[in-house]
């Protein structure tokens, strides 16, 4: 069976920086990954590449078994190359994907329950069905009785649980966020991490950049530490965090322990 995340030979520059600089990874369905990284290692443009909020230079994503974004053609010189899909195929993709922003990123003029609704409407579920649904999910993350609040009138722990909320909407096969806890005050750290705990344990695939190293040990099944765009080390929690082999891995890790 092909892995439910696949990012193979992935090479992205902005410019003359070379930023992911070929990741290969293969992540299984049910697993949670954690990428740890220092800021500029290229976590949350790896992160962007899956669901092609970045598109890639070289090499390819797959969920599910399926490239996102490309599609194989054959070339003028009768070689195979990728090439772009439509948006519409690709907005139907990333309809499977959920993603979390550090920044919550909610819509201010709507209410929490319209929020998490609103993509399943935009991709034609009846909105009773979306707002029955968004009210389940509401509840889910524990704020089934503020969804007629608007995101200003709730904390950030609260605004980032109606993002995962909004994230799983469309019931995607993997979620992935990036520093979900990192904008917030540290006592609402705490809130957060137990709704990504609870969706760790229902078996969504989840890919989680975050420093909570505590965390990352505890739900983690599997840790990647970039640096400079690659891979320098991967493994269980147990090998990663508690015994790094690599200098670089030793030092991030005595920085935010
Ligand atoms: P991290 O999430 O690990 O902090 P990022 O993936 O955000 O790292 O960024 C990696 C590098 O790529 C950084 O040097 C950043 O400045 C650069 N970068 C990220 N996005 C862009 C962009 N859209 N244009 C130019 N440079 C970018
Ligand atoms: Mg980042």
């Amino acid at each position: 069976m092909s892995a439910a995340i696949g990012i193979h030979g992935a090479v992205k520059a902005f410019g003359e920086h070379v930023v992911i600089d070929g990741v290969d990874l293969a992540l299984p369905a049910g697993s949670v990954t954690v990428v740890l990284g220092p800021s500029g290692s290229g976590k949350s443009t790896l992160l962007r590449t899956i669901n092609r909020l970045e598109a890639l230079d070289r090499g390819v994503v797959t969920v599910g078994g399926e490239p996102i974004g490309v599609r194989l053609r054959t070339g003028r010189n009768g070689l195979p190359r990728w090439k772009a899909l439509p948006e519409r195929a690709l907005r139907r993709q990333r309809s499977r994907i959920g993603f979390v922003f550090q920044h919550f990123e909610l819509f201010p003029h709507l209410t929490a329950l319209e929020n998490v609704a609103e993509g399943p409407v935009a991709a034609g579920v009846p909105a009773a069905t979306a707002k029955a649904r968004a009210r389940e999910l509401l509840d889910r993350v524990g704020l089934g009785d503020r969804g007629a609040t608007r995101p200003r009138q709730l904390s950030g722990g609260q605004q980032q649980r109606v993002a995962i909320a909004r994230a799983l909407a469309l019931d995607p096969s993997v979620v992935l966020l990036d520093e979900p806890t990192s904008a917030l005050d540290p006592e609402l750290v705490g809130e957060v991490l137990g709704v990504i705990r609870d969706l760790a344990e229902s078996g969504t695939t989840l890919v989680i950049v975050t420093h909570e190293a505590a965390f990352a040990r505890e739900v983690a099944d599997h840790v990647v530490f970039l640096d400079h765009g690659r891979v320098v080390e991967q493994g269980p929690p147990a090998q990663v965090i508690d015994a790094p082999q690599h200098p670089r891995t030793r030092d991030f890790l005595s920085r935010v322990h």
